[in-house]
């Protein structure tokens, strides 16, 4: 039987996928892990985070995540516009990565894919300790992998409007490393990947160390994954991280530049990567947040080393930050700004493959 990629609206073929963004997100409600946020910042005043103009450099500090504008997106006007600018890029597809518990509601996410003509797939599975509704907590491998087998089999959030991904997530830590419930997904979703075909894509914080973020690649496969089905998302927010701003103020001699070690690591086990986050607005003071002059740098190392079977692009589109309507790059800026570039350093070949091929190859089953 050949292969098909599953969307919300049905089963299509890969060849009808497109131009794709393997990353982004629709309607969302990010409300558990905003209240999880407040709790630990509890002395932020209200009034800087509400959703303003005067605010909207402050918020791009990341305390947007605390934001009650902010966690949610329910608006379809604002969704239609910014997707709007995305179709007139090109696109033709993209992965809406929100798991069980943040994910928006799915039907007005099969409305928002008629009315723009594009193409949504949607995804089962479980997010970050910090984000899970309570009846998602403190389960153990057979009740993820139950929950999401039902998802996958009967459609996702007791409609019949199925998945075509699964998706996990590593953000959290204690002395003994990645906390087991966050593994316990990625065990789960490896497992049923083995077993359907689905690709498996594991959210990554940055504060995971490169070689926790390996391993967890690792235990993927060894749960029943194929290699080619497991992704590893936003491995594009770490790439300047390897030179401490202290070091960098007080060193006269020390540069900043990209570093692609654990990239390489991950791409040598046979997995696929996302450079997700192209056109994220965030600041920080105390970390080099990679801005996309250092993302373009470090897909031009790595499509020179000849991975370009292996990387697919996407914004993280999440929030109304990160919206053209509201001053930032918008969803469609993984088009607009790389297309040009990878014709312009001669990476013409690698378009069709990351925007295109990669995706298709990834999300069929
Ligand atoms: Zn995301």
């Amino acid at each position: 039987m050949s292969k098909k990629i599953t969307t919300v609206c049905g089963d299509i073929e890969p060849k009808d996928l497109g131009v794709t963004s393997l990353h982004e997100h629709t309607y969302l409600d990010m409300s558990i892990s905003r209240e999880f946020m407040k709790r630990y910042f509890p002395d932020i005043p209200k009034e800087k985070l509400a959703f303003r103009p005067e605010n909207y450099t402050f918020l791009k500090s990341g305390t947007y995540l605390m934001s009650n504008d902010l966690a949610e997106v329910d608006d379809e006007e604002f969704l239609i516009k910014e997707y709007t600018y995305f179709k007139e890029a090109g696109g033709k597809s993209v992965c809406d990565c929100s798991p069980c518990g943040s994910g928006g509601d799915i039907n007005r996410i099969v409305s928002l894919s008629k009315k723009l003509d594009l193409n949504i797939i949607c995804a089962t599975g479980i997010y970050t300790l910090t984000s899970r509704p309570p009846e998602l907590l403190g389960k153990d491998d057979a009740f993820y992998y139950n929950y999401f087998k039902n998802e996958v089999n009967n459609g996702r959030d007791g409609t019949d409007i199925r998945p075509g991904m699964l998706k996990c997530a590593i953000a959290t830590m204690d002395a003994n490393g990645i906390m087991d419930g966050e593994l316990a997904g990625v065990r789960a979703c490896g497992k049923l990947s083995g077993e359907t075909g689905l690709s498996v894509h594991i959210h990554t914080d940055p504060n995971i160390p490169g070689e926790l973020v390996v391993e967890t690649a690792k235990l993927a496969i060894s749960s029943g994954a194929e290699p080619d089905k497991v992704h590893i998302c936003h491995m594009d927010n770490r790439l300047c991280a390897d030179v401490p701003v202290a070091s960098y103020l007080t060193d006269k001699n020390l540069a900043r530049n990209v570093s692609v070690e654990t990239q390489k690591q991950l791409l040598d086990l046979g997995v696929t990567i996302g450079f997700d986050t192209f056109g994220m607005p965030l600041t920080n003071d105390n970390y080099f947040v990679t801005e996309d002059i250092d993302r373009l740098k470090a897909l031009l190392i790595l499509l020179d080393e000849g991975y370009e079977n292996q990387i697919t692009v996407g914004c993280d589109f999440s929030n109304k930050l990160l919206g053209r309507s509201y001053g930032s790059h918008g969803v469609a800026r993984s088009l607009e700004y790389l297309i040009p570039m990878l014709k312009k350093y001669n990476k013409e070949s690698a378009i069709q493959k990351i925007f295109v091929e990669n995706p298709a190859r990834i999300l069929a089953y």
